[in-house]
C-alpha cells in the first residue's frame, strides 16, 4: 500500500537533496520517487547521500510537468513553508499521513514538494487537493528540503502503522483523480466562456476561485459526474 505514495520534488536544484530525500523515504518504507525537471539528474553526490537507498534513486521516474506527475492521483497534497495569498484548503501534517494512507487503497497518492529557492508556484500548488505547511519556527520556518520529505515521511509511517491494527473500512468515497479534475476545469471555463460570463481576453481570477471552491468541497466522483452533466446540458442551450 505504501507503494501507491509517490513523492513529487518539483525543480529541485541540488542533487544531494535528491539523494537525502530518497534516504528519507526509504527509511519510513517509501520507494515511488518522481522529479518534475529536477535541474540535474541524479550523480554520484545524489548516491553518496542517499546511503543505503540508490535503488529508489535509480527507480526513480523523471517527467516534465507536474500535471504529468499526477494525473492519476486521487489525492495530491502540495507542502509550504509559508501561507500564500489565496490560502487553501488545509492539513496538519498529522493529518496528511492518516489521509494518505486511508485514500491509498483507492488510488495513487502524490506528497509534492518545492524548489530549494522558491518552493511551488502557485499553478502548481492551486493543483493539489490539500496543502501542508509543518509548524516551524515564524520567524525561520523553512526546512531543507529532505529534513521536509523525512517528516511528511514519517506521519505517513506513523498513520501506516496504526491502519495495520484496524479493520479496513467499509464503503470510502471515490473521488475523481486530477486528470478527472483538469478536464472538469477546462470544461468549465469553455462553458462559462460560451454564456459569456468568462471574457477571454479578461478571464481575472474567476476560474483560481471556482478552483478553490472546488478544492474546498472536494466533490466525489458521482458528483463531478453530475457537475459534467450540468455543463454539457449549458452547452446544448448556448449553441441551440
Ligand atoms: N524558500 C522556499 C522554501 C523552499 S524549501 C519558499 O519560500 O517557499 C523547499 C521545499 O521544502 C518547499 O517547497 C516545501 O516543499 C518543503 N518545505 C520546507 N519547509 C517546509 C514547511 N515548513 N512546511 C512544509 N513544507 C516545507
Amino acid at each position: 500500500m505504501l507503494d501507491q505514495i509517490r513523492i513529487v520534488l518539483v525543480g529541485t536544484s541540488h542533487t544531494g537533496n535528491i539523494g537525502s530525500v530518497a534516504r528519507a523515504m526509504k527509511t519510513m518504507g517509501l520507494s515511488k520517487l518522481v522529479l518534475v525537471s529536477p535541474k540535474e539528474l541524479p550523480d554520484g553526490q545524489a548516491y553518496a547521500l542517499s546511503a543505503g537507498a540508490s535503488d529508489i534513486l535509480a527507480n526513480a521516474q523523471v517527467v516534465e510537468t507536474l500535471e504529468q506527475a499526477i494525473s492519476d492521483c486521487g489525492l495530491v497534497v502540495g507542502t509550504s513553508a509559508r501561507s500564500r495569498t489565496l490560502s487553501w484548503p488545509m492539513l496538519e501534517p498529522r493529518e496528511c499521513g492518516e489521509k494518505a494512507v486511508l485514500e491509498a487503497s483507492q488510488k495513487p497518492v502524490a506528497l509534492v514538494f518545492g524548489r530549494e529557492n522558491n518552493g511551488l508556484t502557485n499553478e502548481e500548488l492551486q493543483m493539489c487537493n490539500f496543502h501542508v505547511c509543518i509548524p516551524a519556527n515564524p520567524e525561520y520556518s523553512s526546512l531543507n528540503l529532505a529534513m521536509a520529505v523525512q517528516i511528511i515521511a514519517y506521519e505517513v509511517r506513523v498513520a501506516f502503522l496504526a491502519q495495520q491494527d484496524k479493520t479496513p473500512e467499509a464503503d470510502l468515497t471515490l473521488y475523481p483523480d486530477i486528470d478527472q479534475m483538469e478536464k472538469f476545469y477546462v470544461h468549465l471555463e469553455q462553458t462559462l466562456s460560451d454564456t459569456g460570463f468568462i471574457i477571454k481576453q479578461h478571464p481575472g481570477i474567476v476560474m483560481t476561485r471556482l478552483r478553490r471552491l472546488f478544492a474546498r468541497s472536494r466533490p466525489d466522483d458521482q458528483e463531478l459526474n453530475i457537475l459534467r452533466g450540468i455543463l454539457a446540458s449549458i452547452q446544448r442551450t448556448t449553441k441551440s
